[in-house]
């Protein structure tokens, strides 16, 4: 971003004060695990994750993650990881993650969803599969959107919550606003 020109702001802008609380609270209590996190509030740390198919099928996934609190500096969640938290491919789908990253990363989630596609599932049937996948083979918790190279739509999630909408030709509609 610095090499394009691209303007930065201090650390201290992008943090917010419901966020900071809630990591002096977590402080308090050493046995509290990321996969207590997701499973008491859902993936709230901030993770944007966003799918999209143009006219000529070119697909595009991208993923902006707040991480998860506790974890050691320098820990590497799903979400850069190519294949685990974001993954496109015009031939199959594109895929966005969410989640806990620990259990993301053990299945490769969103390449997951890509071979389920190439099998024959559409987006929205890869991602449920996905997801149960998740929870069975690794007692994982997230959520997944995807958009196949039909144009189909997909989500699911074993999370309480993930808010998502969609937009197509200019209609945009909001399927799940928490
Ligand atoms: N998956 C992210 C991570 O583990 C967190 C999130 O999606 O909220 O870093």
């Amino acid at each position: 971003a610095r090499r394009i020109g691209m303007e930065t702001v201090s650390t201290r802008e992008l943090l917010m004060d419901r966020e900071l609380e809630r990591w002096k609270k977590i402080q308090l209590d050493k046995t509290f695990t990321s996969r207590m996190i997701f499973e008491k509030e859902g993936p709230t740390m901030g993770t944007v994750g966003a799918v999209a198919i143009d006219d000529k099928g070119r697909i595009a996934a991208a993923t902006s993650t707040g991480g998860t609190p506790n974890k050691l500096p320098g820990r590497i969640g799903d979400s850069p990881l190519v294949g685990c938290g974001t993954y496109a491919d015009d031939f199959t789908a594109g895929v966005s993650a969410t989640g806990w990253g620990e259990s993301i990363m053990k299945v490769t989630l969103a390449r997951r969803v890509c071979d389920l596609v190439e099998r024959g599932y559409n987006a929205l049937e890869a991602t449920g599969v996905a997801i149960v996948y998740l929870e069975r083979r690794v007692d994982g918790l997230g959520g997944v959107i995807a958009i196949d190279k039909d144009g189909n739509i997909g989500y699911s999630h074993n999370t309480p919550y993930m808010a998502l909408a969609f937009s197509r030709k200019g209609e945009t509609k909001v399927i799940m606003s928490e």
